[in-house]
């Protein structure tokens, strides 16, 4: 264990998936350097690793350079729910692109592995169904959602680029809707605001008529893709589907949210979204040819860990947390 002790960097360690992924680095026994500005992130997420002897945490946000000494990189900071990252659009596109050009930037100096947080949303609102990661995707560049998406596509870009030109070892996750505990309750999106709302007697906001689909991962799974893809070899570069195929409307999310909790609460519509994509479902056929990867937690499962967490953090807490 102590020969393969690694320093690794967690940009983003402070947010949901983030925070996950320190835990899990130190207990492989590794060194954590967690990086974040807490935009989405917060401090309570990693408050049980503050005093480990391993961990670390620098304030500092990745759009600006940074000089540090680490032999892996993952790169995960960008704010991940729309509301988020709709409110200051120029910082997400600059904290994919610069943030992502900084991080390229340190691990060529270093000669070090860097993975990317990629996202589902690369495929847009997508005409192929499931989507594999050949399909290239349908996105509009100037919409509401663009920062994301077209931050994150310009992100993989330099990837592939920085992997060519500089022969940089890289690894690119597609990403698709992950949930689980540590998410914020303010953060805006379906499962933390179902949950929220069942748990506190609120109606349930289901954008549009709510025919469109999602497909759901639980965090655990989620960060043991991620482990594989980092410690796969050399040539497997991605990009790669990480995600749970099982898809749902996001009626059926309400009504099982609304039936585990026994929330006495009604199912309203509110105004779809622009852009909103229509459907979703990863082919992970890559992820589990390469990775042997797939997901073990189905969402009954993952929504009562999840429900589980929500319900002690809003006693906690209280109704004020939810914005
Ligand atoms: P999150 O919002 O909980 O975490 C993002 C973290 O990045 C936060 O701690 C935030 O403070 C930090 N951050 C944002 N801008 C920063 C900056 N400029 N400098 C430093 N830190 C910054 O979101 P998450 O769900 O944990 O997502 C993590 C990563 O995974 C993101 O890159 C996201 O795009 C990607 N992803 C997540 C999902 C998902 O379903 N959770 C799906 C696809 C992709
Ligand atoms: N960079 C960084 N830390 C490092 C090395 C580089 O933040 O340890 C940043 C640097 O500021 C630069 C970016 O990464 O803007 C890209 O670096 P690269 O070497 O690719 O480009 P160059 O420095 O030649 O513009
Ligand atoms: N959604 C919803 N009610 C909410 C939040 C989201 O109906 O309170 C819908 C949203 O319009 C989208 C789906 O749920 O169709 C997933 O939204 P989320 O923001 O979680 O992720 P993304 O759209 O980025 O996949």
């Amino acid at each position: 264990m102590f020969a393969a002790r690694k320093r690794i960097l967690v940009t983003g360690g402070g947010g949901f998936l983030g925070s996950h992924l320190c835990r899990r680095l130190l207990g492989q026994g590794h060194e954590v350097l967690c990086v974040d500005n807490f935009f989405t992130g917060r401090r309570r997420n990693i408050a049980d690793l503050m005093g480990h002897d391993r961990f670390e945490m620098l304030r500092h946000d990745v759009t600006f350079p940074l000089f540090v000494e680490v032999d892996a990189i993952y790169n995960l900071a960008c704010p991940a729910s729309p509301i988020h990252y709709q409110f200051d659009p120029v910082q997400t596109t600059k904290t994919s692109v610069v943030g992502a050009i900084n991080m390229l930037g340190l691990a060529k100096r270093l000669k070090i592995p860097i993975l990317q947080s990629s996202t589902s949303e690369v495929y847009g609102d997508p005409t192929e169904h499931p989507q594999t990661e050949t399909y290239w995707g349908h996105v509009n560049p100037v919409g509401s959602r663009s920062c994301y998406d077209e931050g994150k596509r310009c992100a993989e870009t330099l990837f592939f680029d920085y992997h060519r030109q500089h022969k940089l070892s890289i690894k690119v996750a597609r990403i698709f809707n992950t949930y689980g505990p540590s998410m914020r309750p303010d953060d805006g999106r379906v499962v933390s605001n179902f949950i929220c709302q069942a748990l506190l007697g609120q109606d349930i906001t289901v954008y549009g008529k709510g025919t469109q689909t999602r497909s759901f991962c639980y965090v655990s799974d989620l960060i043991d893709g991620l482990d594989r893809l980092m410690n796969s070899p050399p040539e497997v570069t991605g990009p790669i589907n990480i995600g749970n195929p099982n898809e749902f409307t996001i009626r059926e999310l309400a009504e099982k949210v609304i039936a585990m909790t026994g929330a006495k609460s009604r199912i309203i519509e509110k105004p779809l979204p622009s852009d909103d994509p229509r459907q979703r479902q990863p082919d992970i056929t890559l992820a589990k040819n390469v990775l042997g990867w797939r997901p073990t937690v189905e969402l009954e499962e993952g929504l009562t860990h999840t429900i589980a967490y929500f319900d002690s953090l809003l006693t906690e807490e209280g109704k004020s947390s939810v914005s």
